[in-house]
């Protein structure tokens, strides 16, 4: 069977539908639909998407050979409904050609209008019309249009402005006003820009304006065609994660005109407002323009609804006398076309139970639909919208967990740049979106000048080459992070994440130079004190102070939380390791601790030195001592946590990182020297523990469950602070429920010693109390090894805890230090889909993970499965958990709604 590649529509009928969005694009599926509803469209044709992909495969010349019957054919369907010619002088046909891809990448790709147009079919338009400065300025707009898609007629460099635009300057001071509108071109001066256009083309490409309409016609199908592979719509794809091998769709059809006079008109409207999804049908519209007249900015479009144009005025500063004179909504000045849009968007959004945007034409008095979508909204409205859709009874509680973008919901957690103050921003590097949020403030280049500055009452950003856990009080202290070095799941991340704060990260090309204090972007240099602002969920870096904005976490946002509880399988919980971030993750719903890394808890004030002691000490006795200081600061660390958590389980994991983490290394001698005084030793004595604590990679390295083999005492504190914790609070009254977490184990008697210690203190703290807790034991499973025997891990474990982060580390063998020097080619090349410690592999570690459960369900049936790696916030590999039966998730408290949605959307998919 040969492959149908066009599909015809017009007059009411039409081969495609909605459906057929992956063959017709979004635009082309909705123009056949909207003919089927009986919403009038001009008529014409879509060439499918595989066609796009074709045009790759074979070339030009060959695509233009296998559509050439169906398209001729195609185009007679469209001269029989118009009842005109293409390429006939006296009755002329003008088409459209419009891009479309699968998911709606607005304005990525190339558009033509008045295709059709030549010398000859302009004055036989004229004839026809009556209207010669409508056909010259239509010629003369195709002219510029096809030159620049089609010919590639462009600036020549940078710094040049638009040829087409030179030239429109010369002519309009030729007739005597160089700062008159387009519009007040005289029919002579639009004449001669055809002329000049034409001349320009040939001389700065070489090529001639081909007069004739079925050699445009092709010329702007195959133009369209490629421009899905320009550059701006690569980088929209790279953004959106929308594949490359989608390809566009092209959709051909016949002209319909708005500017032909006062009685024409064109614009964009939506069924709803995209920006807060108010249920409010807004928009804007021109008389007597064409389409890129109301997006160009030239003139200033007029609203829609006398609402919107008196909410317009009154932001703008206009009298409503002025307004009603000057700037009247369609609503006032053309009522009758008004009736039948806002009937007719109505009609669209009950057809298509969602919000619209919408492109209209209005030719003489008689409106056209040009296009509708799902339109692009904020998460504020994203969110409004699918509850006042429930509520309206246009789609049903499910409906409305699916149609919110999980990801989406950042935007109604963090601080948000201001939409207008982001306009006049400058970018001036990008990095990696570490954690989501804006942030500006002053540079610092160290933490404690980020402590002293804050404390001081500035709003600081801390910029570092990477950073480490001495940091974080620095970074508790700054608006924001900006690190040179560092992926996903570097530290900077995962912290920054955690507390909610706002960080980029890996972005490559800042220079940083502690000695000077100062940071060279893009070769200019930024001192210390010098505004900058972060986009984290972009990765965009700007110059100077951009004004940020609070969220508001509205009704809506609760009740489609209420709505994910209703139908989820999985709990989601938090990552966290103080009782404020416990906190701020209940309010957001965490039904628990998923883990506490307790090693956040040793950087602040004494207990670092007591850390310290503990490292440099020499002897177990020594150790012990060091231990029985740090023991009170972690008890009232657990308590704490335990009792913002109260009733519900907290999953505290022992001590996990490099002990070399808590000394400073050879590369910080000043550091070294402080710890020399604060411990009352020589610097020898310093320097050379840090050299025996130095580790090639240290995360492959003497952590995890390894420290607390080689070193007991150090699980047998832990265990008593949380126990001893506990143990208060239910004096108190309270209702803890501690889990103690054994990491990194990859062998069955690494957990089976570890709880020995455990079990034995236990007693003891029990003994002391007189009375016990209800605690569990368990393991983090992180290491491939465990994933193979985790039927054997599963007779100690009492449940496991997947810690994806090094679980991918391992399974690809990629360092989580290093990650950043070659993942963003890997994904560039294609060889990688996306950052495996940002989206889970479901392949490979997926593949482990599974395997995993399964081997310790079958040893202990039901054993409570959760995910506490990075992954445990992000929305596919939440749903891949789900999916899997986990009984939780856990994610930094920001990211709690983000999987409690994905969690709902899992349930709901099944
Ligand atoms: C993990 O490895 O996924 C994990 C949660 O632990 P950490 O990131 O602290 O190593
Ligand atoms: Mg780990």
């Amino acid at each position: 069977m040969t492959q149908k590649r066009v599909y015809t529509f017009g007059n009411g009928q039409a081969e495609g539908n909605a459906q057929m969005r992956e063959q017709l694009g979004g635009k082309g599926a909705n123009l056949a639909e909207m003919n089927l509803i009986g919403v009038p469209v001009p008529p014409g044709f879509t060439i499918t998407t595989d066609t796009c992909n074709e045009y790759y495969e074979v070339g030009q010349e060959k695509i233009v050979e296998l559509l050439n019957d169906d398209v001729t054919k195609a185009v007679k369907h469209i001269e029989a409904l118009m009842n005109s010619r293409f390429g006939d002088a006296a009755n002329p046909l003008l088409v459209s050609v419009r891009s479309g891809a699968r998911a709606s990448m607005p304005g990525m790709m190339d558009t033509i209008l008045n295709l059709g147009l030549n010398d000859e079919v302009a004055e036989g338009m004229v004839k026809k019309t009556n209207n010669p400065h409508f056909v010259y300025d239509s010629y003369r707009r195709f002219v510029q249009m096809y030159g620049d898609v089609v010919l590639g007629m462009k600036p020549v460099s940078k710094e040049d402005k638009d040829p087409f635009e030179v030239i429109i300057e010369t002519v309009k001071k030729e007739q005597g006003n160089e700062n008159m509108l387009d519009k007040d071109l005289s029919v002579e001066s639009l004449k001669k820009l055809v002329v000049l256009f034409k001349k320009a083309i040939k001389e700065q490409t070489g090529s001639d304006f081909p007069e004739n309409p079925i050699e445009q016609l092709w010329g702007a199908i195959c133009a369209v065609f490629r421009s899905w592979m320009n550059e701006r719509a690569i980088l929209y794809r790279k953004m959106e994660g929308i594949p490359d091998e989608w390809g566009t769709a092209v959709s051909v059809m016949a002209m319909v005109f708005g500017n032909m006079g006062d009685t024409s008109a064109t614009g964009v409207c939506f069924s709803r407002d995209a920006g807060n999804g108010e249920n409010l049908f807004n928009g804007e519209y021109l008389v007597n323009a064409q389409g890129e007249d109301v997006v160009a900015g030239i003139r200033t479009p007029q609203q829609i609804t006398k609402v919107g144009s008196q909410r317009w005025a009154q932001r703008a500063g206009i009298s409503e006398d002025e307004r009603a004179a000057k700037y009247p909504s369609m609503e006032e000045a053309m009522p009758d076309i008004y009736n039948e849009l806002n009937t007719l968007q109505d009609k669209l959004e009950h057809h298509y139970h969602d919000m619209q945007d919408m492109e209209f034409t209005v030719q003489e008095g008689k409106l056209w639909f040009l296009q509708t979508r799902n339109g692009k909204r904020t998460g504020t409205a994203m969110v409004k919208i699918a509850m006042d859709l429930v509520k309206e009874g246009l789609i049903d509680e499910k409906t409305a967990i699916l149609r919110c973008e999980p990801q989406k919901l950042d935007e109604l957690l963090h601080p948000v740049f201001d939409k207008d103050a982001l306009k006049n921003a400058k970018a001036i590097t990008q990095g990696l979106p570490a954690s989501p949020g804006a942030a500006c403030g002053q540079i610092v280049f160290h933490a404690d000048d980020a402590q002293v500055w804050h404390q001081k009452g500035h709003k600081v950003v801390m910029v570092r080459i990477e950073t480490s856990p001495e940091d974080l009080a620095g970074m508790s202290a700054a608006e924001g992070i900006l690190t040179a070095r560092g992926g996903m799941t570097s530290h900077a991340a995962v912290v920054a994440r955690g507390m909610g704060k706002c960080c980029v990260s890996g972005a490559g090309a800042i220079n940083v130079d502690y000695k000077t204090k100062t940071v060279e972007i893009g070769g200019v240099v930024y001192k210390e004190g010098d505004y900058i602002s972060l986009n984290g969920t972009t990765g965009q870096v700007y110059a100077g102070e951009v004004k940020t904005i609070d969220p508001e976490l509205s009704g809506d946002f609760k009740a489609l939380m209420d709505l994910c509880d209703k139908y989820t399988k999985m709990e989601v919980r938090t990552n966290a390791d103080t009782p404020a971030d416990a906190l701020k993750a209940r309010q957001f719903g965490a039904k628990g601790i998923g883990l506490t890394r307790t090693e956040h808890m040793f950087f602040e004030g004494e207990k670092i030195k007591a850390m310290r002691e503990m490292i440099l000490a020499e002897t177990v006795e020594d150790r012990e001592k060091a231990l029985a200081k740090l023991l009170p600061y972690q008890k009232a660390d657990f308590y704490g946590i335990l009792k913002a958590m109260d009733g519900l389980q907290v999953n505290i994991r022992l001590l996990d990182p490099p002990l070399n983490e808590f000394v400073p290394n050879k590369e910080n001698p000043t550091g070294q020297k402080e710890m020399a005084e604060q411990m009352g030793v020589d610097l020898e004595v310093i320097q050379k523990r840090a050299a025996s604590l130095d580790e090639a990679n240290p995360m492959l390295g003497h952590r995890g469950c390894r420290l607390g083999i080689t070193y007991p005492e150090i699980t047998a504190m832990q265990t008593r602070a949380i126990l001893s914790a506990a143990c208060d609070l239910k004096k108190e009254g309270y209702d803890p429920h501690p889990e103690i977490m054994v990491p990194l184990v990859g062998i069955l008697y690494e957990l089976r010693q570890q709880k020995e210690i455990i079990k034995k203190t236990a007693a003891e703290v029990f003994a002391e109390y007189g009375f016990e807790i209800k605690f569990e034991i368990g393991t983090m499973i992180e290491i491939p090894r465990a994933c193979l025997t985790a039927d054997r891990i599963a007779t100690e474990a009492e449940y496991f805890s997947f810690g994806t982060n090094d679980l991918t580390q391992m399974t690809f063998g990629y360092s989580r230090d290093d990650v950043a020097k070659f993942v963003p080619e890997y994904l560039e090349k294609k060889i990688l889909k996306a950052d495996p410690f940002a989206v889970l592999d479901q392949k490979g570690v997926g593949q482990l993970i599974k395997m995993a459960c399964e081997k310790g369900n079958a040893v202990r049936p039901g054993i409570r499965t959760g995910i506490c790696g990075e992954h445990g916030g992000e929305p596919s590999s939440v749903k891949f958990c789900a999916k899997l039966g986990m009984k939780y998730a856990s994610c930094s408290p920001f990211r709690v709604p983000i999987a409690r949605l994905a969690a709902a959307q899992a349930a709901v998919e099944e």
